[in-house]
């Protein structure tokens, strides 16, 4: 195996790829080699190209980089046993397609041992991130032929009925568990996220477009998306928004009186800021109702600060603000068989807009940032 080479878009430095040939690795015990499929571009991958690297509260990430972390493949080879087990229990082979959780905590610092999220343990690594492809051996993001996947990683096995590039979509749709924190939430008198509320979801690329299916299988009443792009917002209308706002042809007071017409002049209870940009916080607490709820999910990489009164935002209007890191394991397998069956409701299959070769990431690059694309994915063998 060993004499084989592999091909990876490696990101050398900010705005700057080559594709590199690294030696084929045999997986060592407790590793796995995975012969990808297909690997997504996420808005963390974006800032990353573009020099924001304060991400995970931050981790400082050593370059040069093998990005993408939302991966699909095929195991390629086991490390020194015949079959090992899936997040959920099932049994995997050589030859079965799994996503690989994009994360791998520590398991021992104060927030593993005490079952918080992936993204709050202190000593986290993140394939196409801070997993340096520096160190061998060195494949350690998806935009490559095979991923090598470490100890205390966890894979998914792919439901048959789902697409390999529906499966892209897992690690997004797992994010939208903060939206079942939020229900979990309404458990109190009051408190939103409750059977038929009103939500807005501020920016709606991938992540955005995740939560608005979300909100709907979640019970959701009136969806409200806004976004500048008009090919998103005609999206977003068939994924499931009743509404949709074009934030290039409104001002962020046209907004709050279209969102304060939609709800008998309250303003959402629930709002999912997905635009990724400081002011876009404040519009969100703007848009909500007295005691309303905000999902901020959006901000993943630190692209700075905005003023807020926290008067007026926060105590006068009693908001919720439920902060959101990342996705967590437990919401893979449920994500991957919910877009299955929703597949033939939503047009899942369109939302993957545009398919890259290794020697072409800048161009996918510039794509996944233009109005007129949706998630754009690396086929690393084309
Ligand atoms: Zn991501
Ligand atoms: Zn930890």
């Amino acid at each position: 195996m060993s004499d084989q080479s592999v091909l990876a878009a490696t990101l050398v430095e900010p705005g700057r790829y080559e594709v590199r040939e690294y030696p084929l690795p045999e997986p060592a015990p407790g590793c796995v080699l995975v012969k990808m499929i297909a690997s997504g571009i996420c808005g963390t991958d974006k800032l990353t190209y573009q020099g924001f690297v304060g991400q995970y509260g931050g981790t400082p990430l050593s370059f040069p980089i093998i990005q993408g972390h939302e991966n699909v493949g095929t195991i390629a080879a086991i490390g020194d046993r015949e079959a090992i087990t899936d997040f959920e229990g099932i049994p995997l082979r050589v030859g079965d397609r799994v996503v690989v959780g994009a994360n791998v905590s520590c398991g021992e610092c104060y927030y593993c041992r005490h079952d918080f999220p992936y993204y709050c343990c202190e000593r986290t690594a993140d394939y196409g991130n801070n997993l340096s492809a520096k160190n061998p051996p060195h494949l350690f993001g998806g935009w490559s032929q095979y991923l090598y996947v470490v100890p205390g990683s966890f894979l998914v096995k792919v439901p048959d009925e789902l697409s390999s590039e529906m499966a892209v979509l897992t690690e997004i749709m797992a994010v939208t568990a903060g939206l079942d924190r939020a229900k979990q939430v309404s458990a109190f008198p009051s408190e939103s996220f409750r059977f038929d509320d009103t939500v807005v979801v501020l920016g709606v690329g991938p992540l955005g477009m995740c939560h608005v299916m979300k909100a709907r299988m979640l019970g959701a009443g009136t969806i409200i998306a806004i976004d500048l792009s008009d090919f998103r917002l005609d999206f977003a209308a068939r994924l499931g928004a009743d509404q949709v706002i074009s934030a290039s042809k409104t001002s962020a007071i046209e907004r709050l009186s279209m969102i304060r017409d939609l709800t008998h002049g309250r303003g959402a209870d629930v709002v999912v800021e997905c635009a990724g940009v400081p002011e876009a916080v404040r519009e969100s607490l703007e848009l909500l109702r007295v005691s309303g709820l905000l999902v901020e999910a959006g901000n993943f990489s630190d692209m700075g600060e905005i003023s807020i009164s926290p008067h007026r935002h926060l105590c006068a209007k009693n908001v919720r603000i439920l902060g959101v890191g990342g996705e967590e394991p437990a919401a893979y397998g449920p994500s991957m068989r919910q877009m299955a069956r929703y597949a033939n409701r939503y047009p899942l299959a369109e939302f993957v807009t545009h398919r890259f070769g290794l020697r072409q990431v800048d161009e996918a690059m510039r794509k996944s940032m233009a109005p007129d694309s949706m998630k754009v994915v690396i086929d690393p063998w084309n």
